[in-house]
């Protein structure tokens, strides 16, 4: 249980970079609506995460992202 949360923990620990909910969902191959709420979870509960309006670094897009703030 909680698989989105943990990979997505995960790839923003080993891809140092800004991803937004789309982008992260197609890395680990999870719904948006799963991510969606995982990031929340991550953002809530753990200060080595920060979102922020910007350019995702996969879809060039821009719009919210998150990252690994270490
Ligand atoms: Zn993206």
């Amino acid at each position: 249980m909680d698989a989105p949360y943990q990979l997505i923990g995960q790839f923003l620990r080993e891809h140092p970079d800004v991803f937004c909910v789309d982008c992260l969902a197609k890395a680990i191959e999870a719904s948006p609506s799963q991510v969606s709420m995982a990031t929340q979870r991550l953002l809530a509960g753990e200060a080595a995460f920060a979102a922020r309006l910007d350019i995702c670094s996969r879809c060039a897009r821009r719009r919210m992202v998150i990252r690994a703030a270490a």
